[in-house]
């Protein structure tokens, strides 16, 4: 027999490692913005696999694409070209204005890989001595959950009884042109921010520092890497959160939606005279632009190439900016929204965000808190306005009953 939700998580207590605190919901089957349980609830799901699923649910083109794939070749690695990969390449440079594609899996591959080659280029190319080379990144930050990444995390929670830690990071305030300068020095070898803080609360910085980073970093002779791991593809209304400055980093990071929300594709996408440091044997992963995933990619890339996933998130983005400026002074305190993206502190008298998680979640709306009283909205940009408005209004009613 079909075991129940509540079965179900007790079985995974004694035998899943304890590294997450799921809601208690047991997803069996979705669809475009929705999720339904085992017993057949239907929960409008506003996190979107924190923005892996940018295009909804199984969405048609891409489901199509992984079965027209899964048919033909799935894997092949790196040893063999494979004849998906120079499509994905060719797509995911044209769409982001660079030149060179390094394909890996997971967000954190992709940082790990970009740290790898913003110090083999500061020692080939910016002639940093050996060993010496610093990257620069933001206090607040989040990159992923590897051993060098959480090396300069500021989280207690993410460090504390990991270490030892990998050397060679900076960490300075984020937002802060002034404290970025003071740490860029001869060893700098790359400034590595996300163009909006995501984990943080969706922290924007204001209008001015990601150009600013860019002109510090050209100026100083450093490279200028952007993090849009879950920034980009979409979510805030561009291709990349970048664009909303008019700037291009030298290296870009992309990874969740690249996937589709199907498999885990990740890219660091960068300059030729960068992404050129790498010579065969120095970098590499057994997975890593394998022909499904390339598949998948290239038709997430195709989506992207319509504008209508961009267009779709600054239109119903002021649907939803409007929507929390209604319920600002009755329960929420502030928010900070850019596209179908926002980070909304709740009044800790109205509980915690774990708590107006839960209790949306008994409204048939699926969030994640992320700090204290903060919970982030990040719906597929798939959604409806009305969808928007329902889940809104159901905030409006936890909030009310708070
Ligand atoms: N970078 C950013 C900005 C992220 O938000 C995340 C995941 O939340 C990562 C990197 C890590 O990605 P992954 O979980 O696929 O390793």
């Amino acid at each position: 027999a079909r075991r129940s939700s509540a079965e179900l998580i007790r079985a995974e207590e004694p035998v899943l490692a304890h590294n997450y605190h799921p809601l208690p919901v047991v997803v069996a089957r979705a669809e475009g913005t929705w999720v339904e349980d085992v017993e057949g609830r239907r929960y409008l799901d506003m996190l979107a696999g924190y923005s892996a699923l940018n295009f909804g649910h199984r969405h048609p083109a891409l489901i199509e694409a992984a079965h027209r794939q899964l048919d033909r070749l799935t894997l092949t690695s790196r040893a063999f070209h494979n004849d998906r990969l120079a499509e994905f390449a060719e797509g995911v440079a044209a769409l982001t204005g660079l030149d060179m594609v390094l394909p890996m899996n997971t967000g954190a591959e992709a940082v790990e890989s970009a740290v790898k080659v913003a110090r083999k280029w500061a020692y080939d190319v910016k002639g940093v001595p050996d060993d010496r080379a610093t990257i620069v990144v933001a206090a607040d930050n989040f990159h992923g959950r590897t051993t060098t990444i959480v090396s300069f995390s500021t989280d207690p929670t993410a460090r504390t009884g990991f270490g030892p830690f990998t050397p060679g990071f900076r960490v300075v305030p984020y937002n802060d042109l002034a404290a970025l300068e003071a740490a860029v020095d001869e060893t700098t070898a790359a400034v590595l921010i996300e163009p909006i803080q995501g984990e943080a609360g969706v922290i924007i910085p204001d209008q001015g520092y990601l150009a600013g980073v860019r002109e510090l970093t050209r100026r100083t002779g450093c490279l200028f890497i952007a993090d849009e791991i879950q920034s980009g593809l979409g979510r805030t209304g561009r291709t990349l959160a970048v664009e909303h400055e008019g700037v291009l980093p030298d290296l870009v990071l992309l990874g969740k939606a690249l996937g589709g929300g199907i498999v885990p594709v990740s890219a660091v996408v960068g300059r030729r005279d960068v992404l050129g440091v790498l010579r065969p044997g120095e970098h590499g992963s057994t997975f890593g632009g394998n022909p499904l995933a390339a598949a998948v990619g290239s038709a997430v890339v195709e989506l992207l190439g319509t504008g209508e996933f961009q267009r779709r998130a600054t239109e119903l983005g002021t649907v939803l900016a409007d929507g929390l400026t209604a319920l600002l002074g009755r329960g929420v305190l502030g928010f900070r929204a850019r596209g179908l993206w926002a980070g909304v502190d709740i009044d800790p008298v109205f509980g915690t965000g774990r708590g107006i998680s839960e209790r949306l979640m008994a409204e048939g709306v699926l969030v994640k808190d992320t700090h204290g009283s903060t919970i982030r909205l990040a719906p597929p940009l798939t959604i409806t306005a009305e969808e928007l408005r329902s889940a809104l209004g159901a905030l409006e009613k936890v909030l009310a009953h708070g």
